[in-house]
């Protein structure tokens, strides 16, 4: 089969009109976040929020011109209304001592009607951010407020599965979608929008418009407390999404391998960079409890979460053992915070709720301190 070419796609863009622009889609420089990957093609069509819905015409010529490119199997354009983009706020973020919240970033437009929003993010995949997104939101509602849990992870989004949540959500007014809900959590993910087969070839700024949609488009309202789980890693999405979410604060989850290898590290230099404070680290997969003799087992080497946190001047905000009841709940959608509220590990991730809490809590309405830029 015919390998598709960036060069092929763009000549195909090339050829649709938008007529009320007066131009081609790629002269006027519409495209952007174009991925290929074998036959499957992905790119988003930037719009201003106002044209938006007269341009469903514009995005269906798109797809059927690139659909017609030798090779492609498949495409999926999208429609993104781009809000003005920020400088990073390069900030001197380093070296600052355990970070308080703030109510909001300064800058960034808040959300109406959300109180805080938190960011769980990890330096790679795999070391159990889902999982703890998920029974850190459900322990923050059993604290008695109101959560919204925003799954970011669009690589590889896991809120519907562990929620227990299928379906689509709707949207009764054509503009804003209502979340999902279970457990009493509202829940919103790129894995309700797309089929299970969609490639997951978004990147870059289709990444970025695409959660800002299920930021900003999503009725939220009201809430204390909006988690949201990042997807893993520090790259260009990542520092985006942090820089461009008015995060009042970054939780970052940590194997103690992963400590050892500076991805959590990372993690924590990503937020700094962008003025986000780090209100912890929360050390994952930590030690192991036999499940028979009750033994407890450092497997992994054990307590460099804890170290690290103090030497880098944040916080240490708890640890979570390696447990069979914690994967086997959660990835049956019924996460241990609900399923086995009573149990020791349900405890542990309720003291972290309790701790993030009272750091919100404590930096809501705080005065802010200097703040020096470099230009
Ligand atoms: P990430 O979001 O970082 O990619 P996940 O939350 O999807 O990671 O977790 C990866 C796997 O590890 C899942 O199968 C999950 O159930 C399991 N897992 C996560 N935390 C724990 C834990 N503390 N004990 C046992 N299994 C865990």
């Amino acid at each position: 089969m015919a390998k598709v070419t960036e060069q092929a796609v763009r000549e195909a863009l090339a050829t649709v009109q938008d007529e009320e622009r007066g131009g081609d889609v790629i002269s006027l420089g519409m495209i952007s976040g174009l991925a290929i990957r074998e036959g499957n093609v992905a790119f988003a069509i930037e719009v201003t929020p106002e044209e938006g819905p007269r341009k469903e015409g514009l995005r269906r010529a798109c797809e059927k011109a690139v659909l017609g490119v030798p090779g492609v199997t498949s495409v999926t354009a999208v429609l993104t209304a781009e809000r003005p983009a920020e400088r990073p706020g390069a900030a001197s973020g380093a070296g600052k001592g355990p970070a308080a919240a703030r109510p909001q970033a300064a800058g960034k437009p808040a959300l109406e009607g959300v109180k805080h929003i938190i960011a769980v993010a990890s330096g790679k995949g795999g070391v159990g951010k889902s999982t703890t997104s998920v029974n850190l939101a459900i322990a923050l509602a059993g604290l008695g407020q109101k959560v919204g849990l925003l799954d970011a992870d669009i690589y590889g989004p896991s809120l519907p599965r562990m929620m227990g949540i299928t379906g689509k959500p709707t949207s009764p007014d054509g503009k804003t979608l209502l979340p999902m809900e279970n457990y009493g959590i509202k829940c919103m993910s790129i894995g309700f929008l797309i089929e299970e087969d969609t490639p997951m070839i978004w990147r870059g700024p289709m990444v970025i418009s695409a959660l800002e949609q299920m930021l900003r488009d999503v009725a939220w309202a009201p809430l204390d407390i909006l988690v949201v789980d990042m997807p893993p890693g520090t790259g260009d999405a990542q520092l985006t999404l942090a820089q461009r979410t008015p995060l009042a604060g970054a939780v970052i989850v940590s194997t103690p391998q992963d400590i050892a290898l500076l991805d959590a590290r990372k993690g924590l230099a990503m937020f700094r960079r962008v003025d986000v404070p780090v209100l912890g680290i929360i050390e994952n997969m930590s030690y192991f409890t036999c499940p028979h003799c009750g033994e407890r087992s450092d497997i992994f080497g054990h307590g460099g979460a804890r170290e690290t946190a103090e030497k880098l001047g944040c916080d240490f905000l708890g640890e979570i053992p390696l447990a069979m009841p914690i994967r086997e709940t959660s990835d049956a959608g019924h996460p241990i915070t609900v399923s086995q509220p009573d149990s020791p590990h349900a405890g542990a991730y309720r003291a972290i709720a309790e701790e993030i809490t009272e750091k919100l809590n404590a930096g809501a309405g705080a005065p802010k301190g200097p703040r020096i830029v470099i230009e």
